[in-house]
C-alpha cells in the first residue's frame, strides 16, 4: 500500500534521521501505510504533526554494561532503553538480551510497543530496551552479574510512574529477579511496580508467564470464530520454543486444536500426535536444552535440522520466535499448504511481502501488535495488583486476559470496517491504536 501523500515527508525524515536502522524503517513504514485513511479523516492530527512526533522517541538512553565472567575476564556490552511515548501512561515494554540487539531493533520494538499498548485500552505508554549481551551458554552467576551491572545504570531512568520494563527474548523471571534485586538494593525501595514479569513470591502476577502465548491463542480463537469456525480439528504450527511458543501451544491444545510442530534457531520437531507441552517445558524451561532433545525422547517425533518450521502443513500458523522469520517464500509455502489463519506471537515476524501474500490469498492475518498484546496487557494487570498490594487468582486473571484479547479483536475488526477495509486486521489495529495515542497527544498539548 502506498504511504498517504501527507506522510511521505515524515517517512523520508525517519529514513534520514535513523540511517541503517532497517527494522525501525520497516515498522514505521507498515504503520504509515495503514493509517492513511485516518490522516485524511482527521486533519487536526496532521496540523499538530502528531505522526512526526510519534516517530521520534521522547528519550533514548544508551549505556555501557561492564561485567566479569566466571574466569575473571571483563566484558563490555551495550545497554539501551528507548522511552518512546508516554502520552497514555508510563513507558512500558520489555528488555531483550540477544546478540542481534542494536539501536534499530530497540527502536522498532519500542515503536511497535506504543501501538500495541494503546490497543490494550490500558494506561501504558510505549518503551523497550535491552542489550547485545548473549545469555546462551552463560552460567547463572554470570547472568546475575550482567543483570546487576545493567540495572546499576538503568535504575536512574525507571520507576513505577516513569518507565516499567519487563521481559522479552532472553529475559525471563530469573533475569527479572536479579534486576529487581539490584533496583531494590540501589534505591532502598521495595517498589514492586517498577518491573513486571516478577516471580509470584515477590510481587509477580498470576498468568503473566503464560500471558503472551495464551493471549495469541485466544486471539486466533476469535479470528476463527469471526469466520464461523473454531479450533476443533485444526492443526497448528508454532515457531520458536521459548516462553511465547510454549504457552501458545498449551492454550491451543486447551481450545481443541493440535500443534504439530515447533522450533528453535537450529531446526524444528514434528509430532503429529500434538506437541507434549509438559516435556517441552522440561526441555526448555528446566534443562535449557535444544529442541532436538524432544525428538530424542519421543520415538514417533522427528527432528529436522537447519530448516524452517513453515515447511510443515497446517491450518493455523503462529510465528512466535523473532522478527522477519516469514518472508514471501515462507508465506507462499504456507498458503500453498492450505494455511488460512496466521497470528503473530512474536514482534514483526512477517516481512511486508509475507503480509501482502497472506492478505492477497484471503488468509486472516493477525499482526503482533494485536495478537501478542496479551503479555503487556497482563503486565498492566500486574501493575494494578502492585499498586493496590493485591494478588488475583489464576482464574480471574485469565478471564481478564481473555476479555482483553476479545476486545482487541473486536476493536481491530470494527475499525477496519469503519475505514472501509473489512477483515484487514493490520489496518484496524494500526488505525485504532494510532487514533487513541493521537487523541491523548492532542489533549496534552505540544509534548
Ligand atoms: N516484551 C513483551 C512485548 O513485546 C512484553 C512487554 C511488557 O510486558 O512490558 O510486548
Amino acid at each position: 500500500m502506498p504511504i498517504h501523500e501527507r506522510l511521505e515527508s515524515v517517512y523520508a525524515e525517519v529514513l534520514a534521521r535513523n540511517p541503517g536502522e532497517t527494522e525501525f524503517h520497516q515498522a514505521v513504514r507498515e504503520v504509515l501505510e495503514s493509517i492513511g485513511p485516518a490522516v485524511g479523516k482527521h486533519p487536526q492530527y496532521a496540523d499538530a504533526k502528531i505522526v512526526s512526533r510519534i516517530c521520534e522517541p521522547e528519550r533514548q538512553i544508551i549505556f555501557r554494561v561492564p561485567w566479569e565472567d566466571d574466569r575473571g575476564e571483563i566484558h563490555i556490552n551495550r545497554g539501551f532503553r528507548m522511552e518512546f511515548n508516554s502520552a497514555l501512561g508510563p513507558y512500558k515494554g520489555g528488555l531483550r538480551f540477544h546478540p542481534s540487539v542494536y539501536l534499530g531493533i530497540v527502536k522498532f520494538l519500542g515503536f511497535e510497543q506504543i501501538f500495541k499498548n494503546s490497543l490494550t485500552g490500558l494506561p501504558i505508554g510505549g518503551g523497550k530496551g535491552g542489550s547485545d549481551f548473549d545469555p546462551k551458554g552463560k552460567s547463572d552467576r554470570e547472568i546475575m552479574r550482567f543483570c546487576q551491572s545493567f540495572m546499576t545504570e538503568l535504575h536512574r531512568h525507571i520507576g513505577e510512574y516513569t518507565d516499567v520494563p519487563a521481559g522479552d527474548i532472553g529475559v525471563g523471571s530469573r533475569e527479572i529477579g536479579y534486576l529487581f534485586g539490584q533496583y531494590k538494593r540501589i534505591t532502598n525501595r521495595y517498589e514492586s511496580g517498577v518491573l513486571t514479569g516478577k516471580g509470584l513470591i515477590y510481587g509477580g502476577a498470576r498468568v503473566r508467564t503464560e500471558a503472551t502465548g495464551y493471549g495469541t491463542a485466544f486471539f486466533v480463537n476469535e479470528m476463527l470464530a469471526a469466520r464461523g469456525d473454531s479450533f476443533a480439528g485444526k492443526t497448528a504450527v508454532v515457531s520458536g520454543s521459548g516462553n511465547v511458543a510454549i504457552y501458545a501451544i498449551e492454550k491451543v491444545h486447551q481450545l481443541g486444536g493440535r500443534v504439530v510442530a515447533c522450533s528453535d534457531s537450529s531446526g524444528y520437531v514434528v509430532d503429529e500426535k500434538g506437541i507434549d507441552v509438559e516435556l517441552l517445558k522440561e526441555i526448555k524451561e528446566v534443562r535449557r536444552e535444544r529442541i532436538s532433545a524432544y525428538a530424542e525422547r519421543v520415538s514417533h517425533a522427528r527432528y529436522v535440522a537447519g530448516q524452517q518450521v513453515w515447511d510443515v502443513p497446517c491450518d493455523v500458523a503462529m510465528p512466535c520466535a523473532t522478527q522477519n522469520e516469514i518472508t514471501g517464500k515462507e508465506a507462499e509455502r504456507l498458503v500453498r499448504n492450505g494455511c488460512t489463519v496466521v497470528a503473530e506471537g512474536a514482534n514483526m515476524p512477517t516481512t511486508p511481502e509475507g503480509v501482502r501474500l497472506f492478505q492477497d490469498a484471503g488468509v486472516a492475518f493477525g499482526p503482533g501488535k494485536a495478537a501478542n498484546a496479551g503479555g503487556v496487557a497482563t503486565s498492566a494487570l500486574e501493575m494494578q495488583q502492585n499498586a493496590s498490594r493485591d494478588s488475583w487468582s489464576f482464574e480471574y486473571s485469565e478471564d481478564r486476559l481473555e476479555d482483553i484479547m476479545r476486545d482487541i479483536h473486536t476493536r481491530c475488526l470494527e475499525t477496519a470496517d469503519e475505514y472501509g477495509m473489512p477483515g484487514n486486521y493490520v489496518a484496524g489495529a494500526n488505525i485504532a491504536a494510532y487514533t487513541r495515542v493521537a487523541d491523548a497527544m492532542l489533549a496534552l498539548g505540544l509534548i
